[in-house]
């Protein structure tokens, strides 16, 4: 009996052990800028439109999302899709989810299921339909990643082309249980783009969407094999960078801190390369605090965008 005991209490020790070390408050290392450099110009249309497309969230806590969040307090991870209305074409920035979620989520890794649970909201597919935007009509739909929560709204989004960087497209074809639904995917148009324009902001390469600087996509490789973040730069000077699930919370960059352990074995590729991403955003938010730094399921930062469809009274 007295073994039991103590074998019970080294176990008990151990596991406070373990959790003691994944949730400690660490704080990554800010990445060194080049002191020289500047936010590069950029001349967008003078109606270019940025729009957030709440489309529900998952209802977790801070300790999860990043180390040195408070253990117990309730934290949303919104699903928001975003909208850039260029003269050229309407670019939508990831989907949120879609109406199809149930059934998408049923077939997900038991782990992800039984320690999520989420809420829905119109899908992204519906609110352009109400603004009167066929999806065959975009210019495309941009992932910053091919998890499931950012194409599961591809669903509502038949004839789509949907846009992905040339390693993401890779990951997507190699089968990887996490491209899952993605490859399953029959109805969207794939298509991958190129890094053909030089550095941007501390980004080795970049691609300028429409060659205004309004839309500049750059890789971020580490969350997934071909993640990326893209820089929108508005006609009043407002500049956000998108930067998908490389941190799911403001407060990730604004330590700077990186996801507990058990949350990087799920979601993350390559922990390293995540971690120097967080490096370098946390640096560019201290050198250029306007920029708005928006994570994929942090509704908070981008709360001043209007949304594209308002709902009616009742809803
Ligand atoms: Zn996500």
């Amino acid at each position: 009996m007295k073994k039991l005991a103590k074998g019970l209490l080294l176990v008990i020790v151990l596991l406070l052990l373990a959790s003691l070390w994944m949730f400690w408050p660490v704080r990554l290392p800010v990445a060194e800028l080049q002191s020289d450099l500047g936010l590069p110009p950029a001349a967008p249309p003078p109606s270019l439109t940025l729009y957030r497309l709440p489309t529900g969230a998952m209802h977790s806590q801070a300790m999860f999302a990043y180390r040195g969040g408070a253990v117990g307090e309730p934290r949303d991870f919104a699903m928001t899709a975003y909208l850039v209305r260029h003269p050229r074409g309407d670019l939508l920035i990831d989907t949120g989810l879609g109406s199809q979620v149930d059934q998408q989520f049923a077939r997900l890794p038991w782990l992800m299921r039984h320690t999520s649970r989420y809420s829905t909201a119109q899908p992204a597919g519906q609110q352009l339909a109400q603004a009167g935007i066929e999806p065959e009509k975009l210019a495309g739909v941009l992932l910053t990643h091919a998890h499931w929560d950012h194409v599961s709204g591809l669903t509502d989004l038949p004839g789509a082309t949907v846009w992905l960087s040339a390693s993401e497209e890779q990951f997507v074809a190699g089968g990887a249980e996490m491209a899952a639904l993605a490859s399953s995917l029959t109805n969207p148009q794939w298509r991958s783009f190129k890094f053909d324009d030089g550095p941007y902001l501390g980004y080795p390469r970049s691609h300028d969407w429409w060659g205004d600087g309004s839309v500049v996509v750059v890789p971020a490789a580490g969350h997934t094999p071909g993640s990326v973040h893209v820089f929108v730069n508005l006609p009043d000077g407002g500049r956000y960078l998108f930067v998908g699930d490389t941190v799911w919370q403001r407060e990730a960059v604004e330590r700077p801190a990186e996801r507990p352990w058990l949350a990087q074995r799920l979601v993350d590729n390559d922990a390293a390369q995540v971690r120097a991403q967080i490096s370098l955003l946390a640096a560019l938010q201290r050198r250029f605090p306007e920029l708005i730094i928006v994570p994929a399921h942090d509704a908070r930062p981008a709360e001043a965008l209007p949304l594209l469809v308002y709902p009616s009274a009742g809803e």
